[in-house]
């Protein structure tokens, strides 16, 4: 169900979970500002999850409270992970779900890595 980004930030939602070590993910990075994972359900070769480790519900959360320095960080550790795994030379994409038109379904920022195949055209 997707969820309404206008609500408040829910501690007890599963990234905020995954960021406490409350439940397992597959680690693939993380720094004072990120920690990025292997998407659950891959839709592509490479699927990696990027969250903050504030308590963002969404992109338009994160850009309307978070600091410079936590945007900065955020967006640093997404390049750096996609050049990790090696993504850069044959391309990747981001994607960022907001809100509920949007189908964003955990109420923590995260952005979308997928790579590994032909991509195919966006989606509007
Ligand atoms: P959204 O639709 O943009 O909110 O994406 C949520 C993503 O989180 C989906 O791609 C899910 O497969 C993924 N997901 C849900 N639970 C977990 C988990 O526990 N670990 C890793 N990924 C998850």
């Amino acid at each position: 169900m997707p969820i309404d980004a206008t609500q408040p930030y829910d501690d007890g939602n599963i990234f905020a979970r995954i960021l406490r070590n409350e439940i397992p993910s597959s680690r693939v990075y993380e720094d004072e500002w990120a920690v990025a994972f292997h998407d659950i359900a891959p839709v592509a070769p490479q699927h990696i999850l990027v969250i903050p480790r504030g308590a963002y519900v969404s992109w338009d959360d994160f850009t309307a409270r978070g600091s410079d320095a936590e945007i900065a960080g955020f967006v640093r550790a997404v390049g750096h992970v996609a050049r990790e795994a090696g993504l850069v030379a044959p391309g990747y994409r981001l994607l960022v779900n907001i809100g509920g038109d949007a189908g964003q379904e955990v109420p923590h920022l995260h952005v979308h890595i997928f790579g590994g195949r032909p991509l195919g055209p966006m989606l509007a």
